[in-house]
């Protein structure tokens, strides 16, 4: 199988600009669009959107969509959300993302989710149509967020205005509260339980403490485990319009497909830890483990409980 790209250094970008006669990494983003929609996994639409962005590190962060079947429609991931998160969870430090280049217009749902990274309306979006051919076109320009969003709701008319956003450090200061249960052996990994456990749990509690749920107050972070023996994190992330926002297995999912799935399917996934505090008005185990189940039916699933540090 060909090896999927889900980030370029910045270096290579810039390499690649030069050997390609652009005189910018932005002006190589079009050209990118092709190989992020290679890496959507749609088996329902069968619509494969690509989305590639620059971040503030001078990497390219790459995004598909992602669709589940035997779940409501509204479980999926969209390209551009997949990207932000990629460059959520790969960033070395945190980053901003300023030019998006996308194979499909940005829908509702995703231009009120790029509006949770800060001067999100100022983000640059370039739409490439499927005909493109690589090489510069006049046509096609890239335009601000605040464009396609005449009159937005966001988080300035919900949060103090020096509040984190989605990409910006955040830590919720959160302790676990439940001990280690020992009981099960995880799919082909015979002893060292409890250990892999605790560290599943660690690493969805630091999930949990980076997470953007500033709206409802209650952060989760997941943590998967593949056959391997590979963690992936992933946080919950909230938007200022409830429903754009994605799930913590979602995010997990994301880190998993960009970070050495290999193209593989979930099913080799194997176990999987849910960290949120305990009795919060919004709270993700039935609905995470609705999702697990239906895409990787063995995977040993277990949540525990946190509380603030700060209580
Ligand atoms: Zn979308």
């Amino acid at each position: 199988m060909e090896k999927q790209t889900f980030i370029i250094e910045a270096k290579e970008a810039e390499s690649m600009a030069k050997d390609l006669g652009f005189e910018t990494v932005v002006q190589l983003l079009p050209s990118l669009v092709k190989s992020a929609q290679k890496l959507a996994r749609p088996p329902i639409s069968k619509f494969h959107v690509g989305a590639v962005g620059l971040g503030s590190d001078g990497r390219v962060y790459f995004g598909g969509n992602l669709e589940f079947p035997y779940l409501p429609l509204h479980h999926s991931v969209h390209a551009e959300q997949f990207l932000i998160t990629n460059a959520n969870i790969n960033g070395e430090k945190p980053v901003w993302i300023s030019h998006i280049a996308v194979s499909a217009t940005p829908c509702g749902h995703c231009r009120q989710f790029m509006q949770e990274i800060r001067r999100g309306t100022d983000i640059k979006i370039m739409i490439i149509p499927a005909d493109y051919n690589g090489i510069q076109d006049s046509d096609l320009c890239f335009n601000p967020l605040s464009s396609m969003l005449s009159h937005p709701f966001g988080p300035p008319d919900l949060l103090e205005k020096d509040h984190p956003l989605l990409l910006e450090a955040h830590n919720n200061c959160l302790v676990l509260v439940d001990s280690v249960k020992r009981n099960g052996i995880l799919n082909g990994m015979q002893g060292e339980d409890e250990e892999v456990w605790i560290q599943l749990k660690n690493c969805a509690l630091e999930a949990a403490n980076k997470c953007h749920a500033p709206y409802s107050g209650c952060p989760s972070g997941v943590a998967l485990m593949d056959s391997a023996g590979k963690v992936y994190k992933g946080s919950y992330t909230e938007s200022a319009a409830y429903n754009p926002s994605l799930g913590p297995v979602q995010s997990a999912l994301i880190a998993y497909v960009s970070g050495g799935s290999g193209g593989g399917g979930y099913e080799k996934i194997v176990a999987g830890v849910l960290v949120e505090k305990k009795g919060a008005v919004i709270r993700q185990e039935s609905t995470a483990k609705l999702l697990l189940e239906a895409i990787s039916p063995k995977c040993d699933f277990r949540v525990f409980h946190c509380d603030s540090s700060m209580n």
